[in-house]
């Protein structure tokens, strides 16, 4: 026997009734951001790799060391992509979508990161993303934050709280950069390598260290809050009255960093306490400087990306049932050559009349045709035999309730299922 091949280490098949549930879940999120005006956008999943580089930046985790890079037969440095927000500001500038101009845009899909996996932690996992364009003031901040919180409620999830902080603007953060490694330096011993590395390329990312050995550390160090520009400043308490005058609560964390380099003042993330280690649903804030660091015109931009595996685990955990896809209605069974050829025909004609319809195939005695109707989970089957074929009519069995089977015409067949199924007025 041949060994099967088995899935690619943190990349996950979605079976059927889990592809259901993400399905109800993303259908939920889309109806929230639409009803924000916020349209989707199509990206590639490949983009060239200078691309990351330039956006997410260099010393980053996922520059460093979670890009699944390759050369492709050009030659051409290509990654899969590891978020989303890179390759959407990418597409606006190409296409002209940026300057001058205001944009309210979402996308979904899988994203890849080499990471080591674990639960809530994947290689290929799925995002959706939101970016919006050409507004600088706190108030697309502010909506960003009330149309996840919609979301939430939408969703039925209570356990889920948001922290909010300001970055400042790159100016800004250079003079608090200089305290913060001075704090460091002095305390160097408990660090791990990759802490050692950050103190000289990128400080303020030991602040987003999940080491637990570091924490202490971390929370005694100098505040960014108590370093940044007037301007970032106002921005920020601008944000947090609009916030408490949606009455939304949160709360400031100053030590939120965010993974990625390119975000300035507003950042946000949404915690829940279900989710054990890797408890963050949705991450996202401000990056005025990312349009024009592309190549682009300066333009303002905010957005947020919630990771969809980690999402629809705590929609798992608050809804204890969830309803099922709904079930094909009918069945048709058919007995012999020319039943198996017009029930073919027939089905289609029922599909046509709206009805979901499965037909037996492979044949079998009835009696194994009916219990694989039954376990359909349709409310009708549809008898064709030979008798049947011969005069134009079809026999239908109601298959959760016990009812005398009917024989009819196979022309009234669509009316009649229709009128059974509660779909057209008795
Ligand atoms: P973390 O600090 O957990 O590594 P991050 O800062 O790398 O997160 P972002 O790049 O901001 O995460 O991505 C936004 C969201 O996408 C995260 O909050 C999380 O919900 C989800 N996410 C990120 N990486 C993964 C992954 N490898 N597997 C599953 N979900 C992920
Ligand atoms: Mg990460």
């Amino acid at each position: 026997m041949t060994k099967p091949i088995q899935a690619i280490r943190g990349m996950n098949d979605l079976l059927p009734d889990a592809a259901q549930r993400w399905r109800r879940i993303e259908q939920q999120v889309i109806g929230v951001l639409g009803a924000y005006g916020y349209r989707e956008i199509r990206l590639p999943i490949v983009e060239q790799t200078e691309l990351y580089r330039r956006s997410i930046g260099e010393v980053t985790d996922i520059v460093e060391k979670e890009m699944y890079s390759f050369a492709d037969r050009n030659g051409d440095n290509l990654t899969l992509r590891p978020e989303g927000t890179a390759g959407c500001v990418r597409a606006g500038i190409e296409n002209g979508l940026l300057y001058n101009q205001i944009q309210r845009l979402w996308y979904c899909g899988p994203m890849f990161r080499h990471e080591r996996p674990q639960k809530g932690r994947y290689r290929q996992f799925h995002q959706v993303g939101v970016e919006a364009f050409g507004m600088s003031g706190p108030e697309i901040d502010a909506e960003l934050v009330l149309m996840t919180a919609r979301l939430w409620r939408a969703l039925g999830l209570t356990d889920i709280a948001l922290e909010i902080n300001t970055l400042g603007t790159p100016h800004s953060r250079a003079g608090y950069r200089t305290r913060l490694v001075d704090y460091f330096e002095s305390h160097q011993a408990a660090f791990d390598d990759d802490s050692r590395r950050r103190l000289t390329t990128n400080p303020l990312r030991i602040l987003d260290s999940k080491n637990p050995a570091l924490s202490g550390l971390i929370a005694a160090a100098p505040s960014l809050l108590d370093h940044i520009d007037d301007e970032s400043r106002a921005h920020f308490e601008r944000l947090k009255t609009l916030l408490d005058g949606a009455g939304l609560r949160y709360r400031v964390n100053p030590r939120l960093v965010r993974g990625l380099d390119y975000y300035t003042r507003t950042v946000f993330e949404w915690v829940s306490s279900q989710l054990g280690a890797q408890a963050t649903v949705c991450a996202g804030g401000r990056y005025d400087g990312l349009v024009e660091q592309l190549g682009g015109k300066p333009t303002p931009a905010a957005g947020f990306a919630i990771g969809l595996e980690r999402l629809v685990e705590i929609c798992g955990l608050s809804q204890a049932t969830s309803p099922t896809d709904a079930p094909v209605q009918v069945y048709v069974t058919m007995l012999g050559e020319r039943a198996e050829r017009e029930g073919l025909a027939l089905a289609e004609a029922l599909r046509d009349r709206g009805l979901a319809v499965l037909c037996n195939s492979d044949g079998g005695a009835l009696k194994n045709q009916l219990k694989r109707a039954d376990r359909s989970g349709a409310t009708f089957a549809v008898l064709l035999g030979e008798d049947e074929c011969q005069n134009g009519l079809a026999s239908v069995k109601n298959l959760r309730a016990d009812e005398a089977q009917q024989q009819l015409s196979q022309a009234a067949l669509g009316a009649y299922l229709r009128r059974r199924l509660g779909l057209d007025p008795a």
